[in-house]
């Protein structure tokens, strides 16, 4: 196969299409996770949606293998090329092109940045809520591949419950628009939702069409410390079938809360849990209510204490401890790998007894953090030794194996890629995955786009 340089060139100037090792390197792995890295043939960087366009259909029509690279921060290996394969990185493709408060709609590059569209919503006082951790680098076309979520999914929902369609090339070189401008509609298939999360493996990106909401009027939380972890667990459903609906529903455990201690000067207090519970509301003083009424229906659980947060400064204080817990848990004892899963919300308390059952104290721990409310849990495997690496990457798989007997999902926001395409059959039979393979034939007969995630064709 011989690179199609010149005519890259030709579209995007010499000084975009990246060749030397030192140049494309930035391409060559997640920026979130370097244990898997590999250099691509070449990076193309456009800047319009031409640009994109033409580069896609150039080595579509030469049969070369080319997957989009946006920010970089998958945590799955999404991004992750093989050496045939041509990079087209999509960062420069960042114009907000419309947000339209008649209709609660915005149009997009894919390459825009998520924070950067939350905030200019808000100045329209709208509101874009999907809201992961990698807000202020993450892109909208990656948060789409990826169905990115975050806190605020117990409320809101994830990415795939905004995005309302666009415009995409596929696998033939052909265009498609898709979905629609309206929160309803059943014209012949959900193609919105199902490219939705398939991270690029079924089309390119070139323009988003999302939902916006109305900006809530107010914003309180708090958060509440319990004397052991059940109680934490048991509470995240007890909440929720006594009526309320937070915003967020977080869960940290004794041990993410020690690490956190120990990383950074936090005020949150030593105790076995700790639920970080936020509440937004349509008028002013509404989520301070609803704050309120929730320590209310905690009592009898018997909470040891709260601490509450009604002030912009407390709540982005409340807020930045949160955001320190991953870096926490990656200094506590050195090493760690970390897993991203989901069980019913009845599960929650008999996956924490599972996984306390598999820590090999003092040298390999495993610690919970994360969304619970929606039963998504970040699992912390933290060990102190590089040799002890085999044996918590064995302890992933025993405890993928649980969640899913559990009647839960090893992939809840972080998708599949490379780093769990081995583990897929766990949870999808034979046939199901056979069924997503004749999809991507459909869209992608010649597996040119992103080849080698999720599943080989
Ligand atoms: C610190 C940190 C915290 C995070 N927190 C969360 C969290 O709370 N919740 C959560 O859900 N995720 C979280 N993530 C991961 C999250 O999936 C990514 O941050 C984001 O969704 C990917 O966006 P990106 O722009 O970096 O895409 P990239 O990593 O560049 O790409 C991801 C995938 O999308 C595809 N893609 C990108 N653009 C296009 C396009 N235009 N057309 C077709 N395919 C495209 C790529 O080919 C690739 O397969 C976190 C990551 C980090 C590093």
């Amino acid at each position: 196969m011989t690179m199609p340089v010149l005519e890259l060139q030709k579209i995007v100037g010499v000084e975009h299409v990246l060749i030397n090792d030192s140049d494309k390197d930035y391409a060559s792995l997640d920026r979130s996770n370097g244990l898997l890295k590999s250099l691509p043939l070449l990076v193309v960087r456009v800047f319009s949606q031409t640009e994109l366009i033409d580069c896609v259909r150039l080595c579509l029509s030469r049969k070369n293998p080319l997957l989009i690279r946006a920010a970089g921060t998958g945590k799955s290996g999404g991004a992750i090329a093989s050496p045939t394969t041509i990079v087209i990185d999509v960062t420069g493709l960042n114009r907000i092109i419309s947000i339209d408060t008649d209709n609660l709609l915005a149009v997009v590059e894919p390459g825009v940045i998520l924070a950067h569209l939350k905030n200019a919503a808000m100045h329209q006082g709208l509101f874009y809520p999907p809201d992961p951790a990698s807000q202020d680098y993450c892109t909208i076309g990656g948060n789409v591949a990826e169905n990115a979520a975050g806190p605020s999914t117990i409320k809101y929902g994830t990415t795939r419950d905004y995005l309302l369609g666009g415009t995409a090339i596929i696998g033939t070189g052909e265009m498609i628009d898709f979905g629609k401008q309206t929160p309803k509609g059943v014209c012949g298939f959900d193609i919105a939702s199902l490219l939705c999360g398939s991270e690029g493996t079924l089309a390119v990106f070139t323009k988003l069409t999302l939902r916006l909401l109305p900006y809530p009027k107010s914003i309180a939380a708090c958060i509440v410390y319990f004397n052991d972890e059940e109680s934490a667990l048991y509470a995240v459903n007890y909440l929720q079938n006594r009526g309320h609906r937070p915003k967020t529903l977080e869960y940290i455990d004794a041990i993410c809360l020690k690490a956190l201690e120990k990383h950074s000067k936090t005020t949150l207090a030593t105790a076995q849990s700790a639920l970080m519970i936020e509440c937004d509301a349509g008028f002013d003083d509404g989520a301070r209510q609803e704050i309120d009424a929730i320590l209310h229906t905690l009592t009898p659980l018997s909470p040891t204490s709260y601490t509450k947060a009604t002030t912009k400064a407390e709540l982005k204080k409340l807020w930045h401890e949160r955001s320190l817990l991953s870096e926490a848990c990656t200094h506590y004892m050195g090493y760690k790998l970390s897993e991203d899963i989901a069980v019913p919300l009845g599960k929650l308390v008999m996956l924490m007894r599972a996984v306390k059952e598999m820590s090999k104290p003092p040298h390999l721990m495993v610690g919970l953090f994360g969304h619970a409310g929606d039963g998504n849990l970040h699992v912390q495997i933290m060990f102190d030794k590089a040799e002890l690496a085999a044996a918590a990457q064995e302890l992933c798989h025993e405890l993928l194996i649980v969640v899913v007997r559990l009647g839960g999902t090893i992939a809840a926001e972080h998708g599949i890629g490379l780093k769990k395409k081995a583990y897929l059959p766990l949870e999808q039979s034979a046939t199901l995955i056979d069924v997503q393979k004749r999809i991507k034939k459909a869209f992608d007969p010649h597996n040119l786009l992103n080849p080698g995630k999720i599943f080989d064709v």
